[in-house]
């Protein structure tokens, strides 16, 4: 918790706001930001914001990391921690393959520097920060009321609501993409800052999914090294510090307080699953972020999605136009994150395999784009077509019988379980 406005208005003013925004992580505070260079953009003055969260996040509690292109994007280059124009990608046998990413980078941003400039960016708008629970978002016809839990009730034009939310109905997989990363310092320059290790599958790898490390260097002594797993549980919180402290060993032979310290660590959860979730909910409230289905499922990336959203209800908003935040993924893509989930999760195909492979046979441009979400059919024509084929389509066929039974229950039983049979599938969900 923390203090209550950076502009205080009136519950009678804050009653009149054109937008709320329930929720100030990383989606809520890209669209004050998108908003704001909206409004610059056009020319015209912002509608009014109200921004409710009953934390005040300042610190760099997360670090984002996406790929753009190389032409210079104003908003967030001079927020940006550090970029890459490589990558490097290592396989179960410890070979390294460099990445060249071409018209891409990878680049990084400390959640605390979005943080400052969207307080900064909401001071400008005049708009305002309420340090309240959001316990309930209703539609009452001309206005959305948004309910405090201190009783308070805010009544406004639009609502764009990221608190966590759970699917419009269940997946038939849900995997949890669970990581602990150390910064670390060196005591040598032991890193390359131009190139980042995005996958190190050279590590121990759980009985089901996946795992692998990355180091992603910010100067020549300084980097986030993170163990990630993609798996159904959770670990122990010790198991995330053994398997770094391994990491390190292996890598640049340190450990902690032996030619290395560790400066910040950061946990996250994130999940990965085919479940739909909504975008919007009612006349005028919208769902954004994770909670609005931004997460892409089969990688867990979700910033980007998150700033395409942005941009666009903000543009939306300024022009007048209803704000439904855009699909974050294309159908088709859904579709193959299910398969490529299904399979990661079922154990058809192993994890390394899986991700490295996609790197190994295919040039590192559209895989990225791939990945963002933002590929063409073409060329994820092509990149299906270097996947190992019995595996997917095994993965593909249980898939089309998970949606079957779900659209008709009961029937095809006999059917289904021909086809599991035959596919030596799991039981369809
Ligand atoms: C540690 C970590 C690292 C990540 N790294 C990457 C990355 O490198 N690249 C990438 O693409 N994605 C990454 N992600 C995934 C994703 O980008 C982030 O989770 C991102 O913060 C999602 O934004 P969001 O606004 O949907 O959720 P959040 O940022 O979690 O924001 C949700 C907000 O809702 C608030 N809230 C909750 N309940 C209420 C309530 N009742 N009333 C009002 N407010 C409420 C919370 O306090 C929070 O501020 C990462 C996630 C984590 C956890």
């Amino acid at each position: 918790m923390d203090d209550e406005t950076n502009h205080p208005l009136e519950p009678d003013a804050v009653d009149a706001v054109d937008v709320a925004i329930v929720g100030a992580g990383g989606a809520g505070l890209s669209l004050v930001l998108a908003l704001e260079r909206a409004a610059g953009r056009a020319g015209r003055s912002s509608p009014s914001v109200v921004v409710i969260d009953p934390v005040h996040r300042r610190e760099p509690d997360r670090t984002w990391c996406w790929w753009t292109p190389t032409r210079p994007e104003p908003w967030f280059e001079p927020l940006l921690t550090a970029q890459w124009p490589a990558l490097t990608v290592v396989d179960r046998a410890g070979t390294a393959r460099r990445l060249d990413l071409g018209s891409y980078r990878y680049v990084m941003l400390r959640s605390g520097d979005l943080y400052a400039a969207a307080d900064a960016a909401l001071s400008r708008l005049a708009g305002t920060r309420k340090a309240a629970a959001v316990d309930t978002v209703t539609d009452d016809g001309d206005r959305a009321v948004v309910g405090l839990d201190d009783g308070r009730r805010i009544r406004a034009r639009w609502v764009f609501d990221s608190r966590p939310a759970a699917p419009r109905r269940p997946g038939s997989v849900l995997l949890l993409q669970h990581f602990r990363g150390w910064t670390v310092r060196f005591d040598d320059p032991v890193l390359d800052p131009a190139t980042a290790t995005l996958m190190d599958f050279d590590i121990a790898q759980p009985a089901r999914g996946v795992a692998f490390a990355y180091c992603l260097p910010i100067d020549r002594r300084r980097a986030l090294v993170e163990y990630t797993e993609f798996s159904r549980e959770r670990l122990p919180p010790d198991a995330y510090d053994l398997a770094l402290r391994a990491y390190l060993r292996r890598r640049w032979d340190v450990a902690p307080g032996a030619g290395a310290r560790i400066e910040a660590v950061e946990d996250g959860v994130i999940p990965m699953t085919d479940a739909p979730f909504a975008r919007r909910v009612g006349r005028r409230i919208f769902r954004i972020g994770t909670a609005g289905g931004a997460t892409r499922p089969s990688t867990g990336y979700t910033f980007a999605a998150i700033q395409r959203q942005a941009e666009s209800v903000a543009a939306d908003l300024i022009d007048g136009r209803v704000p439904l935040p855009p699909r974050a993924y294309p159908r088709r893509h859904l579709w193959l994150d299910a398969v490529l989930l299904r399979a990661l999760d079922r154990g058809y195909l192993s994890g390394p395999d899986m991700f490295g492979g996609l790197f190994a046979a295919n040039p590192p441009e559209p895989v990225v784009r791939f990945l963002d979400g933002e590929s063409s059919l073409f060329e994820e024509l092509a990149l299906m077509r270097s996947s190992p084929t019995g595996p997917m389509l095994r993965a593909t066929v249980a898939d089309a019988v998970a949606r079957v039974g779900r659209r008709c229950p009961r029937p095809p039983a006999s059917l289904r379980s021909v086809v599991a049979h035959h596919w030596r599938l799991d039981r369809p969900s």
